[in-house]
């Protein structure tokens, strides 16, 4: 039997960004996978604030000044800024950066998958790996979609109904524009779902896709590649010259939950990253929320006790749930909004300004419409 202070099970961004900023703590992290962060599953792309914060500079393959917005039917928003402020990472790299940090803090073991964990009232009472039983004071789930932990103690909490999953192609060759990055939204373009070109270089870039996939009871209804494949031959997309034979990598894998996890502890263990749904409907993008979540959680943990930690906690996971559900309202009103409110969101939603986001979107539309919009948020939303 070995014992640790902490486990953390998974090593993607949240799990490896919560082992770096853990201090005086005895802490394993396990990992199913044979390589970190790979298998490639993300696009990687990111804003400028997000690469400062968590110091990932390093891990850039290609910087954008500006991004567009494609909603079908010839609607297309451009933003264009003086410095660049999306950027494209190179997913292993990132993981690697992460895991130097790590290291210095704790114990990392791979490939090791935590398949059967032990339950007692409520609360996880080890974790057994072939023939080994780890127990810890506290246990973090970072394992993402799979949620290694939390499906064990809050079974009905997940759907796949509720999950949108992800496919894209890396493809070289290509005659495009790579000074922006392109968000294709709408049920003309993509009903269900987003689309998006994120350049990782002059002639490279990212093409891919994220919808629901599973209808009620987990009947799957649709064929992702297929659907990428539409997408792709539909003529909307402005990049020229891809074909199969220009795919240098294919990327996938699960993307946004929209239930978001109101409660994101449980007894002696707690929940970041994906596997609590921190990630935005708004562009499919989990990568800042998940490191936001794990940094928040290892920060509280070093200075408090795991009650006081708990509401720290809690109260953060509340927030950001408000602000999702705020960006999942904002996704219906692109077509609509004058562009002076979708500047004024845009910068209330990379502040993280929850009370901005809700005055404009109450102000620049009728209350009838906004009723009905809340309506159409999960019903669980705490909004
Ligand atoms: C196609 C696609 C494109 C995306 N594009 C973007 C983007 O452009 N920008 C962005 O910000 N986000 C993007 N995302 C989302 C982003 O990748 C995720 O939000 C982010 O990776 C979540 O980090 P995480 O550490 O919470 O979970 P994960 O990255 O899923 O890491 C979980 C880790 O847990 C491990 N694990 C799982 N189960 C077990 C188990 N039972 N035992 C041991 N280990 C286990 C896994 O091996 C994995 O390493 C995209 C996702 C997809 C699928």
């Amino acid at each position: 039997m070995k014992k640790y202070d902490i486990i953390v099970v998974g090593a993607g961004p949240a799990g490896l960004c919560f082992a770096g900023h853990i201090t005086n703590k005895n802490v394993l992290v396990i990992d199913r996978k044979h390589e970190l962060g790979r298998p490639v599953k993300s696009s990687a792309g990111t804003f400028t604030d997000t690469l400062i914060d968590f110091g990932l500079e390093d891990a850039v393959r290609h910087s954008s000044n500006g991004f567009r917005i494609i909603l079908g039917n010839g609607f297309t928003r451009g933003f264009h800024y003086e410095k660049p402020v999306l950027h494209t990472l190179d997913f292993p790299r990132m993981i690697e950066i992460l895991s130097e940090r790590a290291r210095n803090n704790c114990e990392i073991i791979h490939p090791a998958s935590v398949e059967k964990v032990t339950i007692k009232n409520g609360t996880i009472d080890s974790i057994e790996i072939e023939d080994t039983t780890f127990k810890a004071d506290l246990f973090i789930d970072a394992s993402g979609e799979t949620r290694a932990l939390l499906k064990h103690l809050a079974p009905l909490y997940y759907q796949k109904q509720w999950l949108a999953y992800g496919l894209e192609y890396e493809a070289a060759g290509l005659d495009m524009n790579a000074d922006h990055f392109d968000f294709f939204f709408g049920n003309t373009i993509i009903p269900e779902g987003y689309a998006w070109i994120f350049p990782t270089g002059t002639t490279t870039a990212r093409i891919g896709l994220g919808k629901l996939v599973y209808g009620k009871g987990g009947t799957k209804k649709v064929n992702l590649k297929a659907a990428l494949h539409d997408f792709i031959s539909s003529g909307i997309i402005s990049v020229m010259n891809f074909n199969e034979n220009n795919i240098t990598e294919t990327h996938g894998g699960t993307m946004t939950y929209y239930k978001p996890l109101k409660n994101p502890s449980f007894n002696n263990c707690f929940v970041i990253g994906d596997a609590s749904s921190q990630s935005s409907c708004f562009l499919g993008e989990g990568i800042r929320f998940s490191l936001m979540s794990a940094r928040k959680l290892a920060i509280a943990l070093n200075s408090h006790d795991i009650e006081t930690t708990r509401m720290h906690y809690q109260n953060y996971i509340s927030n950001m749930t408000r602000y999702f559900n705020i960006c999942m309202i904002f996704l219906h009103f692109y077509k609509l909004a004058p562009d002076r409110a979708i500047h004024a969101l845009m910068k209330a939603l990379t502040d993280y300004d929850n009370a901005n986001m809700l005055r404009i979107l109450r102000s620049e539309f009728k209350r009838t419409d906004f009723a009905r919009l809340l309506y159409t948020v999960p019903k669980n939303a705490i909004l």
